[in-house]
């Protein structure tokens, strides 16, 4: 009798994967490119070293900032941006500027063919904000995402800040609380928009459920892109005038506004 060619019967996991690679390759979505040796399925390792965190950025609002600009501002503990406005949160966290490929994959997480891309960003930003010295997860008693008008929930069915939120809580192990805050009315995309249209355009556009649960809760908002930070401003202030004892914001990329898209 021939012997059988014996195959282990617990392969490694990477082995599957290069198995199926071979027959099935998986192709970057931002640089089309087929994706070697990665551990996240939608990027390339090429692409996931474009995607840094910001080095340098403002304590409070998170906005890039050039380095002379930070060593200046240590001195004033304001920012060009938060010298120019009042923040109903208390802190924003962004993980990177929004600029080169990281500007591409937020684009990207818009599109909910894309959505495992946004999970893969979500639980990359909640490693980050674990390693972040100035961050506590124990500070928080919720995890909210930045909702979506119900029309758009019915039609598009698909809100990346969701799907961020729901990884950033579970690498950090905070409840999450999808519908505690919603849109009061319809507001238009805010892509095109100077900062003064975007604020007025948001101006008390959510509402608060649970008002109760709210009450004394401590929170973390999350949101794709925080550029003007109208968006996040406003959702602040309906957690805070329902009674939230702590704001503070996360979100994967934050606009350099003056100092970049002259739009924002
Ligand atoms: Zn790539
Ligand atoms: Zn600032």
């Amino acid at each position: 009798m021939i012997p059988l060619l014996k195959i282990p019967y617990k392969l490694p996991k990477r082995w599957y994967r290069h198995l199926i690679d071979l027959v099935y390759p998986r192709i970057c979505v931002l640089c089309s490119k087929p994706i070697v040796d990665s551990e996240q399925e939608s990027i390339c390792s090429r692409c996931q070293m474009e995607i840094t965190p910001t080095e340098s950025g403002c304590l409070r609002c998170s906005a890039p900032l050039p380095t002379v600009h930070s060593i200046l501002m240590e001195a004033t503990a304001k920012c060009f941006y938060c010298e120019r406005r009042k923040w109903s949160f208390r802190h924003a966290y962004c993980y990177t500027a929004y600029a080169g490929t990281a500007a591409q994959a937020a684009r990207k997480i818009k599109q909910q063919s894309c959505e495992s891309l946004a999970m893969e960003l979500g639980t990359r930003v909640g490693k980050w904000l674990q390693r972040h010295e100035a961050f506590d997860s124990k500070l928080y008693d919720f995890v909210v995402p930045i909702p979506q008008h119900w029309l758009r929930r019915v039609t598009i069915r698909y809100n990346q800040a969701e799907v961020l939120a729901e990884n950033v809580a579970c690498e950090l192990a905070i409840p999450i609380r999808r519908h505690w805050l919603y849109r009061t009315r319809w507001t238009d995309k805010q892509g095109t928009k100077t900062i003064v249209e975007r604020r007025t355009g948001v101006k008390d556009s959510f509402g608060c459920k649970q008002k109760k649960e709210i009450k004394g809760a401590k929170f973390l908002i999350v949101d794709d892109i925080v550029t003007s930070g109208a968006t996040v401003h406003e959702a602040s202030r309906a957690l805070r005038k329902a009674g939230a004892a702590r704001i503070d914001v996360a979100a994967f990329a934050r606009g350099v506004g003056a100092f970049g898209n002259r739009k924002t």
